[in-house]
């Protein structure tokens, strides 16, 4: 990278982050603190506002991740710490303002830290980066769309553009944005579900027929057993945590299977205890209630081997004594179970002991409440997604449910959460490269064009084609593109190689500082903000991990009257470039996408009436009938082996995860109180007996590198944390060190990074 250019990555930090005691339990009168802060910081009457309409049903949904509101009465107070953090995010009163980028030259900028760039307030109007130029600069809308749209049409083919959506895009912006894309002539519509739940989309699709999960939150109040899977709702689902609570103090049992021993699945101190009058001083003196009632420490990868350990002996308790599988549930709904019976036959405790990293007896135990549990929900986050085997690892843990016939009925079934509050929104409104031909053949009717049918590019393939000059325009709606894709020198060289990068923001970030040959900023209205356009007050909807559809109503003034719609923003760039549909009508009321959407999205029928009526909820046909639109029209067994990592003597697997104090890429704070970090975000957790073993100390700074392909990638600066992860297994924060997720190392089937399972070595600072 020539000298003066941006810096892809976060630099390192000034002062080493600080070990201290990690939380004794989750959320607690901390996190009743941390709101009162932020409501500090937004301003009293501001904060105030946003807090008591965020996830409310005449409010506005939460911008973090996607876990679902109850379906009855919601509490006064409906949201979590992190909650709080994400609005009070995007309602900061600090404004980024054109003086801002007339004093700060974009490579000064690419310097700080992530954390210093999100700090500097919201974007406030649209800024153009020409090619030559070392400074940000103001720009109209209209030219930027005309600036844009010059750009697409210079292009050899469509196909040399691409359309990035983050999981914050609303049902109405997403479905106009494909619709964009696809009237311009492409399928290249990358998007954050490409790293995060691609692989449960793949997995529960061959086995079950529906890409999504089959509870709702009401299951939770049935279920018997629950099963955390590779997830930490502690920080990034942590209204989940009540659900989990409330499951427990009924009698439900739960089983958490992590390499990390995370404090969001062992004890919680429930906010709303606090607003309790006869719950408040015991939950103030108390140590929180506690969760798990098991936890199986897996080495990183091993979760695969653990599932079939368990059903392993699911199977040997059913010759022994019979009566543990749901044998009529077998045969009347599901096809493959000879295959897998004789395959668990054949997998050795040995084996799956090894691979596991989990003791055999632990996986009895996990056995025997999976046994006694005649409801099971299994959940599950990036810990399964992001692994090299994801797909097959999620399909072993679909097999334990139909083993005992624990899906598609009450208190029971498949519970991906997802991280993102509208990701899965997205997908459905049809961002993806892949659509099927039924859906594409409904758009096309609707609008009377005909829309491209080659497959386009997913997120990594978007990087190679940038990469390779296939590509030559990315505009991207909201998200950090650079920092939440691997391979961040790699990534950043391919974005530098475009003629165009365009950004739909709110915040400042990375991706706005490492750029094509010309760039732009649109800022956007946040979700908390109200949406005034020429035919009134709009609002937009949003999908839940539970596939259930809210409104969602802004309640704010908007940071800055330059600010336009997401909605807006796509109508005024496909109205620049001529296409054929009624943006500008679309752009003044919302009423009418989603009539489109009701005629071509499945489940979407009589849209307007049903949201204003209130949340309504997806069909699924798992969990409404028990009905498997797969190839055979049954529940599919899927047999899998045990992956054998090809770690050599002195690797190490690494996974990258979340602070407490971030949301995906957006860095809120510096602190990570629920593993004890604080004030740093290099750090490589670390068995102790593998620290002793390089010789290495606590709070010493090494070097991580990455060697996959042929390719040396390194991450510098890292203090060593001793932290109970099992030997061989090391743990670090994203977005610092993507730089070492190899862009050729993807879990098989879903092209998902491997952000789970990143070979590295550790060495003494260089
Ligand atoms: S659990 Fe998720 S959706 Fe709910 S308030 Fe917290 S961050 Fe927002």
């Amino acid at each position: 990278m020539a000298s003066n250019q941006p810096a892809a990555q976060t630099p390192p930090e000034p002062e080493p982050a600080r070990l201290g005691p990690p939380s004794t339990a989750a959320a607690g009168l901390k996190a009743v603190g941390v709101t009162a802060r932020l409501v500090g910081e937004m301003g009293l009457a501001r904060g105030v506002r946003a807090l008591l309409a965020v996830n409310q049903a005449d409010g506005f949904d939460c911008q973090s991740c996607a876990w679902p509101s109850p379906d009855g009465d919601r509490h006064v107070f409906e949201f979590c710490e992190n909650g709080a953090k994400a609005v009070a995010d995007e309602a900061t009163p600090k404004r980024i303002t054109a003086e801002f980028f007339r004093k700060h030259a974009v490579a000064e900028l690419a310097a700080q830290s992530d954390h210093w760039l999100n700090a500097q307030g919201r974007l406030t109007e649209p800024m153009v980066l020409r090619p030559g130029a070392t400074h940000y600069a103001p720009i109209g809308w209209e030219e930027a769309f005309a600036l844009i749209a010059a750009e697409l049409r210079a292009l050899p083919t469509p196909d040399a553009a691409a359309f990035y959506t983050s999981g914050r895009t609303s049902n109405e912006a997403a479905f106009l944005w494909q619709l964009l894309a696809r009237q311009f002539g492409t399928n290249n519509l990358p998007d954050c579900s490409n790293m995060c739940h691609e692989s449960s989309g793949v997995a529960l699709g061959e086995s079950i027929g529906i890409g999504k999960g089959t509870v709702t939150l009401e299951d939770f109040e049935h279920a018997e057993a629950i099963f955390v899977i590779g997830q930490n709702p502690g920080t990034n689902h942590p209204r989940m945590l009540a659900a989990l609570a409330a499951a427990k103090a009924r009698g439900a049992k739960i089983v958490s299977v992590n390499p990390l021993p995370e404090i969001g699945t062992e004890r919680f101190k429930n906010p709303q205890d606090f607003l309790n009058p006869l719950k408040v001083l015991t939950t103030l003196a108390g140590e929180g209630a506690r969760l798990s009632d098991l936890w199986l420490q897996t080495r990183i990868a091993g979760d695969l081997a653990v599932m079939k350990g368990i059903m392993k002996a699911l199977l040997e308790a059913e010759a022994a004594r019979g009566g543990v599988l749901d044998r009529e549930f077998i045969a009347q709904h599901t096809a493959g179970f000879e295959a897998l019976a004789a395959d668990l036959g054949r997998a050795s405790w040995d084996e799956i002991v090894e691979a596991s990293g989990v003791p055999r007896e632990t996986i009895l135990a996990a056995a025997e409440i999976a046994m006694r549990s005649k409801a099971t929900i299994c959940c599950w986050a990036m810990g399964l997604t992001q692994q090299p085997e994801a797909v097959a690892t999620i399909q072993q843990v679909v097999n334990l449910l139909l083993l005992r016939g624990s899906i598609g009925r009450r208190g029971a079934g498949v519970c991906p959460v997802r991280g993102h509050s509208n990701v899965q929104g997205d997908r459905t409104m049809g961002i993806c490269e892949k659509m099927p031909e039924s859906w594409l053949a409904r758009l096309d009717a609707e609008f009377g064009f005909s829309s491209p049918r080659t497959h386009g590019h997913d997120t990594v393939e978007t990087i190679r084609a940038m990469h390779d000059c296939r590509v030559r325009v990315l505009v991207a709606m909201g998200g950090n593109f650079l920092s939440a894709t691997p391979d961040t020198e790699f990534t950043a060289a391919a974005l530098r190689r475009t003629a165009l990068t365009a950004h739909i923001s709110t915040k400042l970030n990375r991706a706005h500082l490492v750029t094509g040959r010309t760039a732009l900023i649109l800022p956007c209205l946040g979700r908390s903000e109200r949406d005034a356009q020429a035919g009134g007050e709009q609002f937009v909807t949003t999908e839940d991990s539970m596939g259930i559809i809210n409104a969602s109503r802004g309640r704010l003034t908007p940071a800055s009257p330059e600010l336009r719609s997401e909605v807006a923003i796509v109508c005024g760039l496909a109205a620049a470039l001529g296409l054929p549909a009624p943006w500008r009508e679309f752009a003044t009321d919302y009423d009418l996408i989603r009539d489109r959407i009701a005629r071509v999205v499945p489940g979407f029928a009589d849209y307007n009436r049903r949201v204003r009526a209130g949340a309504f909820y997806l069909p699924n046909a798992v969990r409404d009938r028990r009905e498997w639109r797969t190839a055979t029209g049954r529940a599919h067994f899927i047999v899998a082996p045990i992956p054998r990592p090809g770690v050599a003597p002195g690797e190490f697997v690494m996974m990258t995860i979340r602070t407490h104090d971030q949301f995906n890429t957006t860095v809120y704070g510096l602190d990570d109180r629920y593993r004890g970090v604080f004030g740093g975000r290099r750090v490589v957790f670390m068995h102790s007996d593998d620290i002793t073993a390089l010789g290495l100390m606590q709070g010493q700074r090494v070097d991580l590198t990455n060697r996959h392909g042929g390719t040396v990638r390194l991450a510098r600066g890292f203090m060593v944390a001793p932290y109970r992860i099992p030997r061989g297994c090391v743990a670090t924060y994203f977005p610092e060190a993507n730089v070492l997720v190899p862009i050729g190392s993807t879990a098989a089937r879903s092209n998902t990074p491997t952000s789970k399972y990143v070979v590295v070595t550790v060495a003494t600072a260089g």
